[in-house]
């Protein structure tokens, strides 16, 4: 789906960007080798983070295409990168750092806001307000992926006007389909248990967020006297290190109670001794990326640790399908695991958490839509296909004051017509639904769309002349 081109860049005005993860990054600097030149609004701490993660991906995206490459000769032209570290660059001389809770005026008519989010650090959620001529605002509520708590720092409640304002919401569903009930919470205790029998231990974490918040568990353990003496922390994963560092840094000023997250006596794996890892010091807790081990250093470390008898390998988010997070939670203990071309006998104990997840669950998502009395429309995103259409279906249950909702899909765009003067006490806002691409309209719909713009340019003569009715009448008052 990267290499999809049904949008022009060079027609866009603005970027609005909620935090930073890849998923809604990633494309920025394909956009800017297609020749996107306008700013990119963020929060400044996603501002200071997202650099890194570009590159990275750019990087990569090298690796994977090489390899790829040399796997399948005759189908190279398949596999290209779709941009490189020079367009990352270029990409990020256009971001702006924007202050949460500050309301900026981006374009003649545009206000944005950031508000805090609890998601990862430096998430938002980013109200857009549009306003032309003497209508009614239009209001946008992206709500980016979100959660309304994080370990690090607090999220204060959303402003009351907002609550109350007129609003067409864009909002996540990514756990559409889980209540916090489904969720145990079991990370404390399978380390516990590891750590009775002896086992080394190594954790899968996202190089953002994830790695941090496990090492803050680890140091919270560790006041505890949890951890027993034998046991080292190794950490590994050059995004995961610096981001650590970026974390301590931001977390100084943002919210410094928290800045002194990592644990004592933390080790960082040197690239070159990883081979030699089992003949370090002590039992092992390794926190290493990828996430879901199909990357980084992970995958040098899930054969190591795979084989041996008295082992855990512990995830700690989703694994999505064809990753070896997956592979492994699939395979049966004892059964031969491939790894690369190289066969591996599972003999370590797998376990997985949900627990730190850093997205709202179902009841959470529906709590925070309810807080929201004026929601004109609300439009869903972010989730897998048959979740989202299950959320839908909860909201029209359980959310009675939501007048209309949909599944946002790139095969449609949304047309939004405000027809409320600033005057009116009722605004009306007319939601369409139309094909993305114009030209596959059936003839039906081309002259639908025919009658709607006469309609709206009768409405609007019709209001015209009544606004100089009024002018007039003033005039004689005079
Ligand atoms: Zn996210
Ligand atoms: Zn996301």
């Amino acid at each position: 789906m990267n290499y999809v081109d049904d949008l022009d860049p060079t027609t866009i005005d603005a970027i609005l960007i909620t935090h930073n993860h890849i998923d809604h990054t990633g494309l920025l600097p394909k956009m800017v080798k297609q020749g996107y030149r306008n700013p990119i609004y963020m929060t400044e701490i996603t501002k200071e983070l997202l650099p890194r993660f570009l590159m990275d991906s750019a990087d990569q995206q090298e690796d994977n295409a090489k390899y790829l490459q040399d796997k399948f000769p005759g189908d190279e032209w398949k596999f290209n990168v779709l941009y490189h570290r020079e367009d990352v660059e270029r990409t990020i001389n256009l971001c702006h750092g924007m202050k949460y809770q500050k309301t900026v005026e981006i374009l003649p008519g545009v206000k944005v806001t950031f508000f805090v989010n609890g998601h990862i650090l430096g998430a938002s959620m980013i109200l857009v307000q549009c306003t032309a001529y003497s209508r009614k605002p239009l209001n946008f509520l992206f709500t980016g992926d979100y959660r309304l708590k994080n370990p690090f720092y607090e999220v204060p409640e959303l402003p009351d006007w907002l609550k109350k304002m007129e609003l067409i919401m864009i909002h996540e569903s990514t756990y559409g389909t889980t209540d916090s009930s489904n969720i145990k919470v079991c990370f404390k205790n399978h380390l516990l248990e590891g750590f009775e029998r002896g086992q080394d231990i190594l954790i899968g974490a996202f190089a953002q967020a994830r790695m941090q918040e496990i090492l803050f568990e680890l140091k919270k353990m560790q006041d505890e006297c949890l951890i027993p003496e034998e046991y080292k922390i190794y950490v590994d994963g050059p995004l995961g290190i610096k981001t650590n560092l970026a974390y301590e840094e931001i977390l100084k000023t943002f919210n410094p109670v928290n800045s002194n997250f990592m644990p004592r006596d933390v080790q960082i794996v040197d690239p070159k001794s990883r081979e030699k890892f089992f003949s370090f010091e002590g039992k092992k807790i390794l926190i290493t990326t990828s996430g879901m081990l199909s990357n980084g250093p992970a995958k040098i470390y899930v054969p190591m640790f795979l084989e041996r008898e008295n082992a855990m390998i512990h995830l700690t988010g989703y694994a999505a399908e064809e990753t070896l997070a997956r592979t492994l939670l699939e395979a049966k203990r004892a059964e031969t695991v491939h790894i690369g071309s190289k066969p591996y006998q599972k003999k370590a104990v797998i376990k997985t958490t949900r627990e730190k997840t850093s997205h709202a669950t179902r009841d959470e998502m529906l709590g925070f839509i309810n807080k929201f009395t004026n929601i004109v429309f609300l439009a869903i995103n972010h989730g897998a296909s048959e979740v989202e259409s299950n959320f839908v279906e909860t909201i029209q249950t359980q959310c009675p004051r939501i007048q209309r909702v949909d599944i946002l899909n790139r095969d449609y765009v949304y047309c939004i017509y405000q027809f409320g003067n600033k005057e009116d006490k009722f605004s009306n806002i007319i939601v369409k639904r139309m094909p993305a691409k114009m030209q596959i309209l059936s003839p039906k719909e081309k002259s639908y769309i025919k009658q709607k713009q006469k309609r709206k340019k009768r409405h609007e003569e019709k209001l015209m002349r009544k606004a100089a009715k009024r002018k007039s009448k003033q005039n004689n008052q005079f």
